[in-house]
């Protein structure tokens, strides 16, 4: 039986890291980096492929990335937690320049206007 993989394999963690420019996408730290599940992986794992894939991955700081789970509600206005069965990339984000973005699986990042 193949060992199933849990994460996102490093070319999308390299995607991800790169959209996001390094840094925290709620506070803008390049500190103790993480990538942050928007829709979690769920009991059993990452079922879904698009769980690991670049729109449903933010790269975020260990302090965010728990702030993300004892805060769900802004959380989730802010399209920094997504819930099933919301498709990630349907769900625009903020980052830390106040902007919002629209993520693609392909690791594109594009920016909607008059988003908060
Ligand atoms: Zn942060």
């Amino acid at each position: 039986m193949a060992r199933r993989r849990t994460g996102p394999t490093d070319v999308v963690k390299d995607l991800v890291f790169h959209r996001d420019d390094g840094r925290c996408v709620r506070c803008g730290s390049r500190d103790r980096l993480t990538v942050h599940h928007r829709v979690n992986r769920g009991m059993g794992g990452a079922r879904e492929p698009w769980v690991n894939e670049a729109h449903n991955l933010l790269l975020a700081c260990e302090p965010c990335n728990g702030w993300f789970e004892d805060h769900p509600l802004p959380s989730y206005e802010a399209g920094w937690k997504v819930r099933r069965p919301q498709p990630p990339d349907k769900v625009v984000v903020r980052y830390a320049d106040g902007r919002g973005y629209r993520l693609a699986a392909d690791g594109a990042r594009t920016l909607v206007e008059g988003a908060r």
